[in-house]
């Protein structure tokens, strides 16, 4: 059964790899259709798909746009959309902006925490003007301040860590619809970081479905088999559309691979057609 991945990210945020080298590794994996989901960031997907045409491997449009729900950080994904929309271009430039407010005061912080790095090196660690967090946690590596970037965002840059500095966030309804006005269809990724679960879960989700929401991301790398199965039950319950993808960023976290995740995950390619269907023409 052919698979596919919807959640992949590269240079063009906070990924290691650029779009060409994800496509290879998708080849490899077997994938059939794929998505680039940078972080507000939509330039990757040319070059994914010009490698991709070769390959012939179906280069969805896609991109995985930070908002805040109730106090959380949520993640909605956006498929099918038009992704040189205007308007949805103004919003991703206003959401990296407000990445780039907040970068400097990070690294304020941990200057004067005795943690000597630079904005320069910083900028210098990321491949377009998506820079954000991993960048500061790669460079803390780097110079040997912790041993990897998970230690980076425990200590430092984590929620409530030592250095953190919440940023500005447009709500989740927002969010989705842009994602809704360019044509797309907009996903609840990872819901794990709901940090809920049962009624709450299904109550966020229904009152996201009210603003636009049409999918809900099943398939993911550090889902379990009880997890996949309540997400299923819920997108049911909810009437969401399904999808996938393993949240591939390359060396920031070697432990998941393009279109395999952890090694166990296998997003269904029989997903994609109800994707296509749902987004505007
Ligand atoms: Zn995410
Ligand atoms: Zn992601």
């Amino acid at each position: 059964m052919a698979r596919i991945d919807l959640h992949l990210h590269t240079r063009y945020s906070d990924g290691s790899l650029t779009p060409a080298e994800v496509v290879t590794l998708a080849h490899q994996a077997g994938v059939t259709a794929m998505a680039i989901t940078d972080h507000d960031i939509v330039d990757g997907i040319p070059h994914a798909r010009e490698a991709a045409t070769k390959l012939g491997i179906e280069i969805v449009p896609g991109v995985e746009l930070s908002s805040r729900f109730d106090g959380r950080e949520l993640h909605v994904l956006g498929y099918f959309f038009d992704w040189q929309d205007p308007t949805l271009q103004a919003h991703m430039v206003r959401q990296r902006l407000s990445r780039q407010v907040r970068n400097p005061q990070i690294i304020e912080r941990l200057n004067a925490l005795g943690l000597e790095l630079s904005e320069d090196e910083v900028k210098a660690k990321a491949g377009s003007d998506s820079i954000g967090r991993p960048h500061i946690a790669q460079v803390l590596v780097d110079k040997g301040y912790v041993h990897d970037t998970r230690e980076a965002f425990e200590r430092y840059l984590g929620e409530g860590a030592a250095a953190y500095v919440p940023r500005t966030l447009s709500d989740t309804r927002e969010v989705i619809t842009w994602v809704r006005d360019a044509g797309g269809v907009p996903v609840l990724a990872h819901p794990t970081w709901t940090r809920c679960e049962g009624e709450p879960l299904y109550r966020l989700c229904a009152c996201l479905k009210e603003a636009g929401l049409l999918g809900l991301e099943v398939f993911y790398s550090t889902h379990n088999r009880k997890q996949i199965s309540r997400y299923l039950e819920l997108a049911k319950r909810l009437d969401l559309l399904v999808t996938g993808g393993s949240d591939f960023h390359g060396a920031a976290n070697p432990a998941i691979q393009v279109g395999r995740g952890k090694g166990n995950l296998k997003v269904p390619a029989a997903l994609l057609e109800p994707l296509r269907l749902a987004a505007r023409p």
